[in-house]
């Protein structure tokens, strides 16, 4: 797949106001947030390459993969970042689509470019809703203590 391409694709997505979640999909990007990594086993090119970016620069030594969004740190100078980011990201549901291609940049089709950009829109909903949820029902829950305690004071209870 040529970057042209490539840049017309995250563009799309970007007006589907995916920006901030997509933006590491580039290896280029994800090398560049790397710029404090300081360990020159396992490299700044296999971590970038293997899906991994820094998503905190004060904490160099910590870092997510652009497709799963797992995090990871720990990191050792004979650790092989595909095989880490392997161990643990096809058990993830739904699993990594990047690993689960097992591709590098240079040999992504467009379609499987598109593959993971959907994978990435439908984990970040999946997300989005759960917290979602999450804040309603917690809300329902505080209604309802404060309603329980109403009808005690009116003795209905
Ligand atoms: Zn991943």
């Amino acid at each position: 797949m040529n970057s042209e391409i490539h840049k017309a694709i995250i563009d799309q997505f970007k007006s589907f106001g995916f920006d901030q979640r997509i933006g590491h999909a580039w290896e280029i990007t994800r090398m560049n947030s790397l710029n404090n990594w300081n360990m020159s086993k396992p490299s700044t090119k296999e971590m970038a390459e293997a899906g991994f970016y820094c998503p905190q620069s004060d904490f160099p030594g910590t870092v997510r993969c652009f497709s799963c969004f797992i995090e990871l740190d720990g990191w050792e100078p004979t650790d092989k970042p595909w095989e880490e980011h392997k161990k643990r990201a096809l058990t993830l549901d739904p699993p990594c689509k990047f690993v689960e291609l097992g591709k590098k940049e240079a040999d992504l089709l467009v379609e499987d470019f598109l593959d993971i950009l959907k994978s990435i829109m439908l984990r970040i909903l999946k997300e989005e809703t759960e917290k979602g949820l999450n804040t309603v029902m917690s809300l329902h829950k505080k209604k309802k203590t404060a309603l329980k305690k109403e009808l005690q004071k009116l003795g209905i209870s």
